[in-house]
């Protein structure tokens, strides 16, 4: 059954919290993509849990933290989106060196809280701009940290409603990568595991840094492409001259060559066909292939 067809049963059940129909470009860091048939923001576990259990089986489903590593096409997801942004919020310290963070919390938060708990490492989380759910399915990392470095659990959910308490070592992870040990099980919580500590000087520091290199503020979502092993993928593409370089409303940032801009009037379609000339291009002057790192989802308009 669609998403279109079970939408109206949904948002009845379920209103104000299903919207259908729903722009994603409001809910991603591009600030482009098109509607979702059913979105829906849960009030909490239990409400999340009676969702899930309420969705016909087969229904396409997408979960999005701060949408900041997606590219929604123009023409937007046929199926639900469970979006965690201000759901799933729990933030809590559990003994001398755990912390116990819901999906929805956002990283900064993490890397702000523990700093006050003088635990670490965790300046990295405060680079990172998007909710610990989208940090535990990237592995996102930053300043040489890395996410699931410190996880000793997680909590999941099916499709059926099931909660699963799973330990790290579940998990095959690697540079933004993560093997899953099932499909359609997505993330609740993690427990992490700090064995050092941190400043909040340390974290200044770091995003000082940060705003000296890269185009922060602006419509982005990070770096494009993983980097290749041994290189970087902003030196190539900088070496290739693309800096600068515009389709349409997108542009490759003058400031950091793995960022792409929307300068305001961008669509997917220029962002995606930006992506697809940069990865050309790289790849008959220096005979790399670059692999996007953004997650590129829906149907084109
Ligand atoms: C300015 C800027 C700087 C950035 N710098 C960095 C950086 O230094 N390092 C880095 O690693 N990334 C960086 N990013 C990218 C991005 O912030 C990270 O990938 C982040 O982890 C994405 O989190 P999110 O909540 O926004 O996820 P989303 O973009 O919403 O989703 C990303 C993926 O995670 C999945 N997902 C989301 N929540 C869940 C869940 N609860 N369970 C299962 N799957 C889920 C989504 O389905 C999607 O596939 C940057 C982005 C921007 C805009």
């Amino acid at each position: 059954m669609s998403a279109r067809v079970v939408g109206g049963q949904l948002a009845a059940q379920f209103a104000p919290r299903v919207r259908l129909n729903e722009p994603l470009a409001r809910h991603t860091s591009w600030h482009v993509g098109g509607p979702a048939d059913v979105f829906f923001s849960p009030r909490d576990r239990a409400d999340l849990i009676a969702f899930l259990r309420a969705l016909p089986e087969g229904v396409p489903l997408l979960w999005l933290g701060l949408g900041s590593n997606l590219l929604v096409r123009d023409g937007g997801i046929r199926g639900v989106v469970i979006s965690t942004r201000d759901a799933l919020c729990a933030l809590e310290r559990r003994g001398d060196r755990e912390v116990y963070a819901e999906a929805g919390v956002p990283c900064a938060l993490i890397a702000r809280q523990c700093g006050k708990w003088n635990l670490g490492p965790a300046e990295f989380f405060a680079g990172i701009p998007g909710t610990v759910g989208g940090a535990l399915a990237m592995n996102a990392g930053a300043f040489g940290g890395e996410t699931w470095r410190q996880v000793a659990g997680v909590e999941t959910i099916d499709r059926a409603g099931e909660i699963h308490a799973r330990r790290a070592g579940e998990y095959q992870t690697g540079y933004r990568s993560v093997t899953a040990p099932a499909a359609e099980e997505w993330f609740l919580a993690a427990l992490l595991h700090f064995d050092g500590a941190s400043t909040a000087d340390a974290t200044r520091a770091l995003l000082e840094k940060r705003r000296q290199t890269q185009p922060i503020g602006e419509w982005s979502c990070g770096s494009v492409f993983t980097n290749p092993p041994g290189d970087h993928a902003a030196r190539l593409i900088e070496a290739a001259g693309l800096k600068g370089l515009r389709i349409g409303g997108a542009v490759v940032s003058t400031k950091h060559a793995n960022f792409i801009l929307n300068e305001g009037r961008a669509t997917a379609r220029d962002i995606e066909s930006l992506i697809a000339h940069v990865q050309e291009v790289v790849a008959r002057a220096q005979g790399m292939t670059l692999h996007p790192e953004v997650r590129i989802v829906g149907e084109a308009a």
